[in-house]
């Protein structure tokens, strides 16, 4: 999916960035910070603590990850540096993806996604060999604190991503459990599409003295999407219907379909199945493994439509869509 960015004049350049660092932005095409970037990288490198109110889609993964790579020292090597704690399995793993593409070309450096629903022992071996980033949901992050396998003594950056979905999602008590136990904790990261006093509680108690930065989300509408809007009546049967004539009469690529609830991801992908479409459902009660496999298949076209919860789909990062129904 493509992503448009108000792009503003400055370059990467002069953000004070390490060069390896404009290099891999500028290997990925990046050719200007996106707002976010051109006002949190600066602030980030300095150590300040940041507030950032954002989307995804506003480029905030490399406003902390950026400066956030750049700090890393080397001394400390094979142990975390850096915590990121994100609300599902699928951010994690893109944010972690993010920090490797990022670092790609510094050898050494070892990004580390965990999360619930992956085996412990592949997760215990990794955090055995160690590694300077780790990138987990907030669940999965506190077994591993417990066990002791997640050693907290080293890490001095902690960021707090999509806070308000952590909230909406129940995890804030083991968020701040997580922000309790970590004793060298320097400089704290905190991005939310929304503010809610809960959140803003959170800021306020963490976090020292935060630049806050708010980047105003234009509903905007990139101008190679066509919209349209079909109303039927009758309910699901009729909704059925409709998209079986959608499917019918439209050239389609990759499809990704909503719907509200878990269970109508598998009524629905049994009903389009049934007409001949590889489908399949992709909601949270489907183990990570299975998910993770899914989404490749949709990305290599193995399958043609898959039918989500939004829940389920939030972080999804592929291209090559046709449609969103
Ligand atoms: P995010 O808001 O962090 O989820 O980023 C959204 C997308 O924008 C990701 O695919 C990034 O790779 C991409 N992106 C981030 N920063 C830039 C930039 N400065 N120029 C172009 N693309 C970017």
């Amino acid at each position: 999916m493509s992503t448009e960015h108000e792009t503003t004049p400055s370059s990467f350049s002069d953000l004070g960035l390490p060069d390896h660092l404009d290099q891999a932005v500028s290997r990925l095409g990046y050719t200007q910070p996106t707002p976010i970037q051109e006002k949190m990288i600066p602030h980030v490198l300095e150590g300040r603590d940041v507030v950032g109110q954002a989307q995804t889609g506003t480029g905030k993964t490399a406003a902390f990850a950026l400066p956030m790579l750049a700090k890393l020292k080397t001394a400390k090597s094979r142990e975390p540096q850096v915590l990121v704690l994100a609300p599902t399995r699928e951010l994690a793993i893109q944010v972690a993806d993010s920090f490797s593409d990022y670092s790609k070309h510094l050898k050494k450096i070892h990004v580390l996604p965990i999360f619930g629903g992956q085996d412990y022992n592949v997760q215990l071996r990794q955090l055995q060999k160690g590694c300077q980033i780790v990138v987990g949901t907030p669940g999965r992050v506190m077994d591993h604190i417990r066990r002791g396998s997640l050693k907290m003594d080293s890490i001095h950056s902690l960021v707090l991503d999509e806070a308000d979905e952590m909230l909406r999602m129940g995890f804030l008590d083991d968020v701040e459990w997580i922000l309790d136990q970590l004793p060298g904790r320097e400089q704290t990261a905190l991005f939310s599409a929304t503010m809610p006093v809960n959140i803003r509680k959170i800021a306020q108690k963490y976090l020292h003295q935060p630049v806050e930065i708010t980047i105003e989300s234009k509903a905007v509408t990139a101008n190679t999407v066509e919209q349209r809007c079909l109303i039927t009546s009758g309910g699901f049967a009729s909704k059925i219907d409709a998209l079986g004539k959608i499917l019918e009469s439209e050239d389609f690529d990759g499809v990704l379909i909503f719907v509200r609830t878990k269970l109508q991801t598998v009524e629905l992908a049994e009903k389009i199945s049934a007409l001949g479409y590889s489908t399949t459902a992709l909601n949270g009660d489907i183990q990570q493994s299975q998910r993770l496999r899914t989404i490749e298949q949709l990305k290599t076209g193995k399958i043609d439509i898959l039918v989500a919860t939004d829940v389920a789909a939030r972080g999804l990062d592929v291209n090559d869509l046709s449609h969103v129904i």
